[in-house]
């Protein structure tokens, strides 16, 4: 659990005191800034009977809006320009605020019931059309229905694009809509009261380039804050003396940074001549952009659940093959894997109506899931074999723990090639199908699984907590939950060799691919390529590129079956 102790300041006068929060590092760097605190979008939509003045309640609504973005428009840039004009025409559809109007009299309701129906309506209506223009309206929708509702509720609008200069972005989560439209120039640092080190809060975080810390509350808009993601430790109000000391790191990072750009465009290759290819991590469309200006080598995984979250139905076949093409054009011949939805776990989207588990780590999540609901997979595979045609598109099955699971997978995946076939619609016949290593019982069938599927990439964020039986977000047991553990570097050694064995490669794409500790390790291992998240990608070129692949192949195997504990692990590491 997160703490809350002032502190006195190691380096201050006996009055110097400071409070440090201690949460959960989940994006590294140093973030200096004044927090600013997202409202929470948790609105009671409920229905309700009508105010006397109801209707002039949600038209003085509308107007607040309109008058808002009216304002904003006479300071906003082009691209800015262009979303104000289409939030501006959508509040004014005279077929959108009549129909709340007529909610509202015909049901004798509140505004804040008769704005959520309308608005949830047409923006499914917009999603349904498989018109991407009216598909990427529906977002708008759903941004102006939230501005309405907090203004009904007499809240300040929120703007997260306009932040000012050294904000920090204090939330309960960092959702995908909020993520969108942080400008990273002006937040430095997030900080959220949920998520740990690989929740997807943090994956955000990480590839926004921000220095995050999860599992921390109490903080106040306005407070002066240092945030510090490589400890986990947020600053309140530090002292002049600790500032000082938290600048000149970041004058060490920033340094770091300008080091690394000699690695840009250079192969990641050792230096006896062994590639390793480095990809990066995506969850959102808007990834692409920081992969490609990362250098990555391609998309070693493309978190597609994020598609679904935030919103209240599934995304269209239409929508998500605008996505997938997105990714698989903008890297060309690079390959893109596509993993399907991994949905369950600690990723819940309440309108796929999966009930409260016991067990969530342990019960209907991911393939488990898909295969139950074929019809959601079904509609996924259309949309990832379609974005095929248009690059280097590969698929990939999470949590495969058996057999059947890739048989019946694959099966599907054959039927939706025929049926796309049939409708003369192009794809690539050929799409390679991999799996995610990330169960004890994928690690101890490995061999079965490399003659079945195409490619492994190992999950070890998960594979950490089934191997070590450790819940990934349990701060409890947090140190239990490493993959320096000698049964987690045993179990990658097992698989890597296994692929190498059955000639299929295999990547690594949980957070330990972007651990330059483990690098030489991976490489030892016979790793073909790691996948991180994309501000790591220079930095493992060049420890990639400092050593020697046969060196560290002898060093792995004869070190890999003699080690007892996290400890002797990390010095076993640090000498490859
Ligand atoms: C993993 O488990 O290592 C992984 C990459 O998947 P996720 O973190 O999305 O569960
Ligand atoms: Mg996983």
């Amino acid at each position: 659990m997160p703490s809350c102790r002032p502190l006195r300041a190691g380096w201050g006068s006996r009055m110097d005191q400071h409070t440090v929060l201690t949460g959960i590092g989940i994006s590294g760097g140093i973030g200096i800034g004044r927090v600013v605190v997202l409202p929470e979008f948790d609105f009671d939509t409920s229905k309700q009977k009508a105010d006397p003045e109801e209707a002039s309640r949600f038209l003085n609504a509308v107007a607040a809006l309109s008058a808002a973005i009216g304002q904003k428009q006479e300071t906003a840039g082009a691209e800015q320009a262009e979303i104000l004009e289409s939030h501006m025409m959508l509040l004014g559809d005279p077929s959108i605020s009549a129909e709340a109007q007529r909610i509202i009299e015909a049901e004798n309701c509140n505004s804040e019931y008769a704005v959520d129906q309308v608005f949830e309506t047409y923006a499914a209506l917009f999603l349904a059309s498989g018109d991407e223009l009216f598909a990427a309206r529906a977002a708008d929708l759903r941004d102006i229905k939230n501005n309405l509702l907090l203004i009904l509720d007499g809240k300040a609008l929120f703007d997260v694009e306009s932040l000012p200069p050294g904000s920090v972005l204090v939330a309960r989560e960092v959702t995908t809509t909020v993520a969108a439209g942080i400008n990273p120039d002006n937040v430095c640092a997030l900080v959220t009261r949920e998520g740990g080190a690989t929740s997807h809060t943090a994956i955000i975080a990480r590839s926004l380039g921000l220095p995050g810390v999860a599992g921390v509350s109490r903080i106040e808009a306005g407070s002066q804050v240092i945030v510090d993601g490589n400890r986990g430790k947020v600053i309140l109000n530090p002292t002049s003396k600790v500032l000082e000391t938290y600048r000149g790191l970041q004058e060490e990072q920033k340094a770091r940074k300008q080091t690394l750009e000699a690695y840009r465009g250079l192969e990641s290759v050792t230096t006896d001549g062994k590639s390793m290819v480095l990809f990066a991590n995506i969850g959102l469309v808007t990834d692409i952009a920081h992969a490609v200006a990362a250098d990555a080598e391609g998309i070693g995984l493309f978190r597609t659940e994020f598609l679904y979250m935030n919103r209240s139905t599934a995304p269209s076949e239409e929508e998500q093959f605008t996505a997938y093409k997105q990714v698989a054009t903008a890297f060309a011949e690079k390959p893109v894997i596509v993993r399907t939805l991994d949905v369950g776990g600690d990723k819940e989207i309440a309108y796929l109506g999966i009930e409260k588990e016991e067990n969530p780590f342990l019960g209907w999540r991911a393939i488990r899931f898909c295969l139950e609901r074929q019809g959601l997979f079904h509609t996924q595979l259309r949309a990832i074999l379609r974005a095929s045609a248009f690059g280097r598109v590969k698929i990939m099955l999470p949590m495969i723990s058996c057999a059947s699971e890739l048989k019946r997978a694959k099966a599907l995946i054959e039927e939706v090639k025929r049926e796309l076939s049939a409708g003369g619609i192009l794809l690539n016949q050929q799409i390679e199908v991999g799996i995610m290593i990330e169960t004890p019982a994928a690690v101890l069938m490995v061999d079965y699984f490399a003659q079945e599927a195409d490619f492994f990439s190992i999950g070890t964020n998960d594979l950490t907590q089934y191997i070590m039986a450790v819940d990934r977000g349990n701060q409890n047991v947090a140190q239990l939950c490493s993959v320096y553990q000698p049964a987690m570097l045993r179990a990658i050694y097992q698989v890597a060799q296994a692929a190498n064995r059955h000639g299929i490669e295999c990547g690594i794409c949980g957070e330990a691919g972007a651990d330059p500790l483990l690098t030489r390790f991976f490489i030892g291992c016979g790793v073909h390529e790691l996948s991180m998240t994309s501000n790591a990608i220079l930095g493992i070129r060049e420890r990639v590129r400092s050593g020697r692949y046969e060196v560290a192949k002898e060093r792995v195997a004869a070190g890999i079956h003699t080690l007892r504990d996290v400890e002797q692990a990390a010095a076993f590491l640090q000498s490859i």
